[in-house]
């Protein structure tokens, strides 16, 4: 007899017959409603909630071991409370997804491409019309390549089955060879400053003193605090200690993971997008059998096993991607909180601009507090000019006075940085007789114009129309464009400054594998005067020759009914100057508003984001929001507007009567609809965590058992960050 916890959205567990031998925490194939689903055996020997003879039996037990460490077990169990997400999806989900699957623990034989005899003697000309299969020749010249690390190079299958077919190149699959790292530096590191020294030195003390304490390394942009990542995991590796390092889903470059490589000689596991289900469960047993000795990955590498782990490290604290936003609704920062207690080892969270909650945390003594308040080497920091946009004439988003600012640092040699959040051509298609606007039917909100795409997208569901000739409501040719986008700057720019060529870096210009690294590598260059860029280009990214950077348009955060959209709108703020004279140069930062007076700007620009987020923080203390109080967010969607709403509504009144918790709602949600669902919100709100949480417990069978919720999908966000 065994229970067994299954990926299902159900809070409850299901028992099985077992005769072989079982361990709490193996997985185990077993049907359920006719389905084949891989569980984890969460109890052995125990009665069984239903008569013997009504139990199916496991089809079969697939691990011999528990699959996760103790430390891992107690973490994803806390987290399936917390969370309050049914333990076997929490259990799953942390799991890679081969393993999900049902595939054996154990390492695959992985292949590589390498040349052959014959392929060292090709010649460039018998490639002049197959340039793509000269370059994958050139790559495996230097080395042996997976299948991934071409697709991140852009070589087609076509390439390498063309390149095996004659000979060139053939492919080798091997189990790769396990063994004990010994530490090794490569490279020197910086002659550290004082601040940096002194967090070093602080966290080399916490490690030696094995506490799981967390630190947040608060230090501006270009402060070097990457720098005291690498000098405070140096004496853990040297100990034997493996280091994870969580970074935001935009970071996790091969320039990130270079920065790690230069400096240590020792193997590291990079847990990225681009790798296939078998290397990512490489990485995975890398990590729990100690063959990596540091782990770079981005939110869901916190549910890496690491026996001996030493050091936790998440960069950009602060960033959104730590949290999931559906499905198991986890924050990897807060889960790497608790790690790093259970398994007694410091927490680095490194970030310029701190979230609020992280900084609650610090005021309250929970979290120790190390500051870089200067830029490292010879960096200065930016000089920071508001443009008042009222009444300025505008060409294409640009004003005067900032065209005159970009040529004056375009004629000097250096490069630009326009930051831009909006992709695409223009914002919306509109008719200019009848004011006609297309959208979304399927999200009631406006289609963005993509011109190189020659299409209309939603950026909500996705859909794609063709761009139409003629007003859907009047008839009229006379379509116009409105809100200015990255593509349609990009344009515009070739007209206005023609002899400075423009690279943008947006999702679209990005969208194929290792683009976004190619991009970057340009950027970083020089070779591009001028830089386009989304938020993708806020973060952490060094462009040495960048001396002027423009926001040209942040207006709509200032009055954003989200009570998070001024911090985001400060973070934003100071990452993007941040991007500003990070080398020797002096950089300028220039904000075009039509808010200039705004109070929140002025703190902002005056007293940068230390200031400005510790006074955001006393406002939020007294408006009795997060972190001063602990919110749950219930969202409901339905193809009936009323079935989601009184669903809610529902809910509402089981959970009404609790005098810790306030209930607010139903109401519609900021996008009401989406891909033609409505959606609804219920937001509970409690000054106290414990009670908000006691009280969902104590509803949540009742909640469950709502008759209206067979006509509504709904879900459940403990701490949730976004509001749409
Ligand atoms: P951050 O991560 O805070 O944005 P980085 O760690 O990327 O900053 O450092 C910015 C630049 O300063 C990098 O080029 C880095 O090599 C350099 N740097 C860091 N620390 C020092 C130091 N102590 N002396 C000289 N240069 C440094
Ligand atoms: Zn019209
Ligand atoms: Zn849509």
């Amino acid at each position: 007899m065994v229970r067994v916890a299954l990926p299902v959205p159900m809070h409850r567990s299901f028992d099985y017959i077992c005769t072989g031998p079982a361990c709490v925490g193996a997985r185990v194939r077993v049907s359920f409603a006719n389905r084949d689903l891989v569980g984890m055996i969460v109890a052995v020997g125990v009665e069984p909630d239903i008569a013997l003879s009504k139990l199916k039996a496991v089809d079969a037990v697939l691990d011999e071991q528990p699959l996760f460490d103790s430390v891992l077990w107690d973490l994803l169990h806390f987290a399936a409370q917390y969370y309050h997400h049914p333990l076997g999806e929490v259990l799953m989900h942390a799991a890679p997804a081969a393993l999900r699957k049902g595939e054996q623990a154990s390492y695959q034989a992985i292949r590589r491409y390498q040349m052959t005899e014959q392929g060292a003697q090709a010649q460039a000309e018998d490639f002049k019309r197959a340039p793509q299969q000269w370059r994958l020749l050139q790559l495996l010249q230097q080395r042996s390549l997976t299948p991934s690390e071409l697709r991140e190079q852009d070589i087609s299958p076509s390439a390498i089955r063309a390149l095996q077919d004659k000979a060139i190149i053939t492919s080798v699959d091997a189990l790769p060879q396990l063994q004990p790292w010994a530490y090794q530096q490569a490279q020197q590191g910086h002659q550290l400053n004082q601040e940096q020294a002194v967090a070093v030195a602080a966290l080399k003390q916490a490690s030696e003193r094995a506490e799981g304490s967390v630190w947040l390394l608060e230090g501006v942009t270009g402060s070097g605090k990457t720098e005291v990542y690498l000098q405070a995991m140096a004496p853990v590796l040297e100990a034997g200690k493996q280091v994870l390092v969580l970074v935001p889903e935009i970071g996790l470059t091969p320039q990130t993971v270079a920065r790690f490589n230069d400096r240590f000689d020792v193997p590291i596991v990079a847990l990225h997008s681009g790798l296939s289900e078998s290397e990512r469960l490489q990485g995975w047993l890398h990590g729990r059998d100690n063959q990596a000795a540091i782990i770079i990955g981005t939110r869901s590498a916190i549910f890496t096993p690491c026996p001996q782990l030493g050091m936790l490290i998440i960069d950009e604290e602060h960033d959104l991607s730590f949290k999931q936003q559906d499905g198991f609704r986890y924050s990897a920062r807060d889960l790497a909180v608790k790690r790093a207690h259970a398994q007694r080892v410091p927490l680095l969270l490194g970030t310029a601009t701190p979230s609020l909650e992280t900084l609650a945390n610090v005021e309250a003594k929970r979290y120790h507090h190390v500051q870089l308040s200067q830029r490292a080497g010879q960096a200065q920091l930016a000089r920071h000019k508001v443009i008042d946009l009222k009444q300025v004439r505008l060409q294409h988003g640009l004003s005067e006075p900032l065209l005159a600012h970009m040529q004056q640092h375009l004629a000097a040699g250096n490069q630009v940085l326009l930051f831009l959040n909006r992709r695409g051509f223009a914002s919306a298609l509109i008719c200019h007789e009848c004011g006609w606007v297309g959208q979304c039917a399927r999200c009631e909100h406006p289609f963005t114009v993509h011109q190189q795409a020659r299409n209309l997208q939603c950026h909500h569901c996705g859909a794609e129309r063709s761009i139409p000739h003629q007003c859907h409501a009047c008839g009229s040719s006379q379509l116009i464009t409105q809100g200015l986008g990255t593509e349609q700057l990009e344009e515009a720019l070739g007209q206005l400054l023609p002899e400075y060529p423009v690279l943008r870096i947006d999702r679209d210009s990005t969208r194929r594998k290792g683009q976004l690294a190619a991009h970057l590598e340009s950027a970083a260059s020089g070779e591009f005067p001028i830089l386009i860029g989304t938020q993708m280009l806020a973060k952490g990214h060094h462009f040495p020759d960048v001396t002027l950077v423009a926001l040209l348009d942040v207006d709509g955060a200032l009055y954003s009914s989200d009570f998070r959209a001024a911090e985001r709108l400060g973070q934003l703020y100071t990452q993007v100057a941040g991007r500003a004279g990070r080398a020797s140069k002096p950089g300028v930062v220039v904000l075009q508003t039509h808010h200039p007076e705004h109070p929140l700007l002025q703190e902002l620009v005056n007293n940068g984001y230390h200031d400005f987020a510790r006074s955001a923080l006393a406002e939020r203390k007294l408006a009795m929001l997060p972190p001063a109080a602990s919110m749950a967010l219930i969202r409901s969607e339905a193809t009936q507007a009323q079935d989601a709403e009184q669903l809610l509504q529902a809910m509402a009144n089981t959970l009404q009567g609790s005098s810790e918790v306030i209930v607010l709602g139903p109401m519609s949600a900021p996008m009401a609809r989406k891909a033609g669902r409505f959606r609804f919100q219920l937001l509970l709100h409690s000054a106290s965590r414990q009670a908000l949480h006691q009280h969902l417990r104590a509803k949540r069978s009742e909640l469950e058992a709502l008759p209206q919720g067979r006509k509504a999908r709904w879900s459940l966000d403990i701490d949730p960050q976004d509001f749409t």
